[in-house]
């Protein structure tokens, strides 16, 4: 039998080895991106034809460029793993399915359906509006949009957003647990003990703002962030969260198999980030590492 010891130096262990080499990576090219080499030159080239072809105007990139952009992954994505799920095809995903047993309901589609839709319309939306606005009354002091920033900026805004959204949704999450508020609020996403990508935002709209968006965009008030980082985060925290919801182990990093743990019993793992450093802080995570040691549950 494997130790916790064991297995929490092989986990954290190969995690940190591929976040340390991305992350040098990508700080070496740094310089490539500034002296605007092929990549460099590439890249602005792109983003220049994309704003041409949108346009370079604030409030638009935040309302409409951002909304239909998020809009077109997370339904592409979402339908595709629930289409995936309804036809019980291709068959050698099922062998990756954490829950193996669970069949989804279909009764419940239609409010998973009716659910995502009100957010984004009515959480969501109003949102990027009030953002396109703040763009428009700081555009002074926001990075020049047509020129992307630099790698070394753009890792930097990342260090930042990534522990700033861990803290604020660790937080937040522990307190939609909180027995006074647990029941009219969170309650509704937990009805998917074995979630599907789509329950990512079967939230109660209070938390869909409380819990999710406003974890996800406060960072970008202390980074100043350029769009193109914005916009990037945004896709990315959209995929991550599809993934952590999808109910399958496709991808090893992040795997799904911790938030998938918190579905299924609620009063631990609470955390955004496959590694959970806020879950090992606070110990909420005691059993699922145990579980993860003992073999019982695997990434
Ligand atoms: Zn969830
Ligand atoms: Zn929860």
């Amino acid at each position: 039998m494997k130790t916790e010891a064991h297995y929490r130096s092989k986990f954290i262990s190969k995690s940190n080895i591929q976040f340390v080499a991305l992350l040098v990576a990508l700080l070496s090219l740094n310089h490539v991106w500034n002296l605007k080499t092929i990549i460099g030159i590439q890249i602005q080239n792109g983003w220049n034809k994309i704003l041409d072809r949108i346009g370079d105007n604030p409030f638009n990139l935040y309302v409409y460029s951002l909304n239909v952009s998020f809009l077109i992954v997370y339904w592409t994505i979402g339908l595709a793993y629930l289409l995936m799920e309804l036809s019980t095809w291709p068959k050698f995903i099922f062998r990756r399915k954490v829950q193996p047993n669970v069949v989804i309901d279909k009764r419940k589609i239609p409010s998973l359906i009716r659910l995502n839709l009100f957010n984004q319309c009515f959480v969501m939306v109003p949102c990027s509006i009030i953002a396109g606005y703040y763009s428009l009354m700081n555009k002074e002091s926001a990075p020049p949009v047509r020129e992307v920033p630099t790698l070394l900026r753009f890792v930097a805004d990342l260090m930042i957003l990534i522990p700033t959204q861990e803290i604020f949704v660790y937080y937040t999450h522990r307190m939609f647990h909180h027995r006074l508020l647990y029941k009219w609020t969170h309650k509704w996403h937990h009805e998917w003990t074995s979630p599907v990508a789509l329950s990512a935002m079967y939230n109660h709209p209070l938390e869909q703002l409380i819990g999710n968006v406003i974890p996800g965009s406060i960072g970008f008030l202390l980074t100043n962030s350029h769009f193109f980082t914005q916009w990037f985060w945004h896709i990315w925290s959209t995929v991550r969260s599809l993934n952590d919801h999808s109910g399958y182990r496709l991808f090893s990093f992040p795997s799904p198999v911790r938030h998938d743990f918190h579905h299924q019993k609620s009063t631990e793992c609470f955390a955004v980030w496959a590694w959970g450093p806020l879950d090992y802080f606070h110990g909420t995570d005691k059993t699922f590492r145990a579980k993860i040691a003992s073999g019982e549950l695997s990434h």
